[in-house]
């Protein structure tokens, strides 16, 4: 077990707290995952690398961590509310397919981008439909406890009663009178005596596709009621870290807390930690802006917003570039020098592949691991690691020019701690493809084929010349002859 020691921010005291688990070495974590009615976007690819890194970390320091990343594919209306269609029941109707297949189509293509970007699969990943009867007997247990009202077959949490006994609005720094003033009028608020009250069963309308049976009524459940059970289910009634994107704090996570305290008695979730958002040329993501960008259209290029195509890798390096609390601007510009630094970090870690000893060091490379542990540990600090390592860059290119040494012992260390933070905490790959360095190998291997054919036309070797042309060719270059010499294109 590592002897640093974590802190984390935690949304429920707003202060940087000492992570201390429950059940050391076990770590209980759960993080929202997404809804799969569309293909995923940046927004998707945010929190999901934050809590990664998160995952990576701990798993670092030597916890057992068992992470449940839900997927939502019920219950999530159209209007976040209780009202509107179901996402997921919309695109199925739309498309006249059965509701699984629009989720299991968009849940494949998720787990696709989160691949390429590297992204662990987590322990658990538990769909709110499979968690019916569960989350059923949740809502019993809430409406066992007096938090909640069936009203015409629904079942809603009666916000203003708990609020009498419990803190309502904590996290988000709402009293139950601003979220009162902030409510609008909905259609079906008839059902509900407050209207800050939220549902936990709704009963189906005729044209709902998804539907099953419960004491209350044919219908499904609220969109916020899955986290609570699920949560539940895998990691017990306490459990360490809740993550999720901050646009989730409310209503989404405040109701939550809401739901399993009052099922519970207690609150379950230690240490409450949010990713902060993202946005495109300075505006928020939305179909209203256009700006709707998916990862498909980012690894491909293919957004008319978008110059060019972007790597996964390059993406990833940008987010973590980056503090997860912080905002993240996506723009072509300072995409363009996410992927140059990343080529400079990538280069850079090739170099130290091939660096040769010496019997002393001439660099000190003590004290980096050390620092990049201590950036971690300071609430996940990754932009902090990134630049300790382009730090060490310096010293790496030294020896690579032959303007330092470096020892077997020290060459060793710096090995190690760039494979450690880059590739197993950040989880940055370095494929061949990816890395400039490789690139210049390839188009230089290229040139020097092309310089021989050169030399052997000019001595009229002519069998050589013929030959290196055929043979490229039948590789699927085409080379032109110029005034200068050459050209050639794959
Ligand atoms: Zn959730």
């Amino acid at each position: 077990m590592s002897n640093y020691k974590l802190t984390i921010y935690n949304s429920l005291t707003r202060m940087k707290e000492e992570f201390v688990p429950l059940n050391a070495p076990h770590v209980g974590m759960y993080v929202c995952g997404p809804t799969v009615y569309g293909d995923g976007h940046l927004g998707h690819a945010r929190p999901a690398i934050t809590f990664d890194i998160l995952f990576r970390y701990l798993t670092h320091m030597g916890y057992k961590v068992r992470y449940v990343r839900n997927i939502t594919d019920v219950g999530h209306l159209e209007h976040d509310a209780d009202e509107g269609e179901d996402k997921i029941g919309k695109k199925a109707r739309l498309e006249q397919k059965e509701p699984m297949e629009i989720v299991q189509y968009y849940t494949t293509r998720y787990h696709k981008a989160m691949e390429k970007l590297n992204v662990l699969p987590p322990s658990i990943e538990p769909h709110a439909s499979g968690h019916i009867i569960e989350q059923i007997e949740f809502v019993q247990k809430i409406l066992d406890a007096g938090y909640a009202y069936i009203s015409n077959g629904s079942v809603y949490f009666d916000v203003p009663k708990y609020a009498k006994k419990f803190k309502y609005g904590q996290m988000s720094g709402r009293n139950i009178d601003d979220v009162l003033a902030n409510t609008r009028d909905l259609d079906g608020q008839d059902e509900k005596h407050n209207s800050v009250d939220f549902a936990l069963w709704k009963k189906a309308q005729p044209e709902h596709i998804m539907h099953w049976p419960s004491p209350w009524s044919e219908g499904f459940p609220g969109w916020h009621l899955e986290c609570s059970t699920m949560s539940t289910k895998y990691l017990g009634e306490e459990f360490d870290i809740h993550g999720g994107g901050m646009d989730l704090l409310f209503p989404h996570h405040e109701c939550e807390i809401a739901q399993s305290t009052a099922a519970l008695g207690h609150e379950s979730v230690h240490y409450w930690m949010h990713n902060n958002m993202i946005t495109i040329n300075g505006k928020k993501m939305g179909k209203s802006y256009n700006n709707f960008i998916t990862l498909d259209e980012f690894f491909n290029g293919t957004h008319p917003l978008l110059t060019q195509p972007y790597s996964p890798m390059t993406i990833r390096f940008f987010i973590l570039q980056a503090h997860y609390r912080g905002t993240v601007d996506f723009g072509n510009e300072a995409l363009q020098a996410a992927e140059k630094g990343f080529e400079r970090l990538s280069d850079t870690y090739n170099r130290l592949q091939k660096l040769k000893p010496s019997a002393q060091s001439s660099v000190d490379v003590s004290g980096l691991r050390d620092k990049c542990e201590e950036a971690m540990c300071d609430d996940l600090n990754t932009p902090v690691v990134i630049s300790l390592l382009f730090d060490a860059a310096k010293s790496i290119n030294l020896v690579a020019d032959g303007k330092a040494t470096i020892s077997q012992a020290d060459l060793d260390e710096l090995k190690d701690v760039f494979k450690v933070f880059l590739e197993d905490v950040l989880g940055l790959t370095f494929d061949s493809n990816s890395s400039s360095s490789s690139n210049a190998a390839y188009k230089g291997a290229v040139d020097l084929l092309l310089e021989l054919r050169k030399q052997a036309k000019a001595n009229k070797d002519w069998a050589t010349s013929d030959l290196i042309r055929d043979k490229l060719a039948a590789l699927g270059f085409s080379v032109k002859d110029t005034k200068d010499g050459f050209e050639w294109s794959l």
